[in-house]
């Protein structure tokens, strides 16, 4: 068989499994949104694969002292990045549209995402667990409340929340920091309740974010990997689709219409 033709089988497969499947949760990661035009971290053109790894030491400040941690922040927005403009700029894709038509057509239940660029919420997903959090947001470290942060005043550092009084600090998760605990709990009852998990343009070697469908596995769901290359999870995938998700997922969206479904 020729690549296009296993690819096409694949997509087949997926959609009859996906069809027959009670609970399908999907763990969805950077090579998602590479087609909007944002970098992934690793493979071939990852941002840390060609310029190194950043420090990661932002948690710690933040702990130590959140004022500073705030100016630091501040004053690294203003030097705007490549990697920042590419989030800032970038539009939910084919793939998000996909995942946000399955779930409104009852075939997806939940997609837990590593991405903080919040593309799966403006292409119209609704039940998302933003694991590693959102960048267009901020998160009380008191009470956990979450709000946008063009609506919060900066004219105050740190700012603080509106509801406890606690320090709000960007939504997304420094590395270190704690994953929020309803989010990390929202992931583990996916894990246990999924017969199905969608595995989609992730490395699955950010922890405990890969566990998830490990987990699931375990209580026999079943796994199907979207993406260009191998990954830590291919030899336990069920299907492997070896394509860009852009391209997959709406494939697959198409064989589950051909299907009356
Ligand atoms: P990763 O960078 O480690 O891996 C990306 C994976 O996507 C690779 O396996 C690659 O083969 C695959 N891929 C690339 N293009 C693809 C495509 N078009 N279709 C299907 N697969 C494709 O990403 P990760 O596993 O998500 O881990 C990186 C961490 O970095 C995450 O925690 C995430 O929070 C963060 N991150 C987020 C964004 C974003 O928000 N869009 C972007 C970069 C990194």
């Amino acid at each position: 068989m020729t690549a296009r033709l296993v690819v096409e089988e694949a997509i087949r497969t997926a959609a009859a499994v996906i069809a027959r499947s009670r609970h399908v949760a999907a763990l969805v990661g950077a090579g998602l949104s590479a087609e909007s035009g944002i970098p992934t971290f690793r493979g071939e053109d990852g941002v840390w694969t060609k310029f190194g790894e950043p420090t990661f030491d932002g948690w710690e400040l933040f702990n130590h002292d959140p004022k500073a941690w705030w100016e630091a922040s501040l004053e690294n927005a203003a030097q705007y990045s490549d990697f920042a403009r590419s989030l800032d700029a970038a539009m939910p894709n084919a793939g998000h549209y996909a995942l946000a038509e399955m779930e409104q057509h009852g075939h997806l239940a939940h997609v837990i995402t590593q991405n903080i660029d919040d593309l799966h919420r403006r292409a119209g997903s609704r039940h998302i667990t933003e694991i590693h959090g959102n960048r267009y947001l901020v998160r009380c470290m008191t009470c956990g409340g979450r709000d946008r942060l063009s609506t919060i005043s900066l004219a105050r550092i740190p700012p603080l929340c509106h509801e406890c009084g606690g320090y709000l600090k960007n939504d997304t998760v420094m590395f270190g920091e704690p994953i929020p605990e309803d989010a990390l709990r929202e992931c583990y009852r996916q894990a246990a309740i999924a017969d199905l998990f969608l595995v989609i343009g992730t490395s699955a070697v950010v922890y405990p974010a890969a566990d998830f469908p490990i987990m699931a596995k375990r209580h026999g769901a079943a796994l199907i990997e979207i993406n260009l290359d191998d990954t830590a999870l291919t030899d336990i995938a069920d299907v492997v689709i070896r394509a860009k998700a852009g391209d997959a997922l709406p494939a697959i969206v198409e064989q589950l219409h051909g299907r009356g479904l």
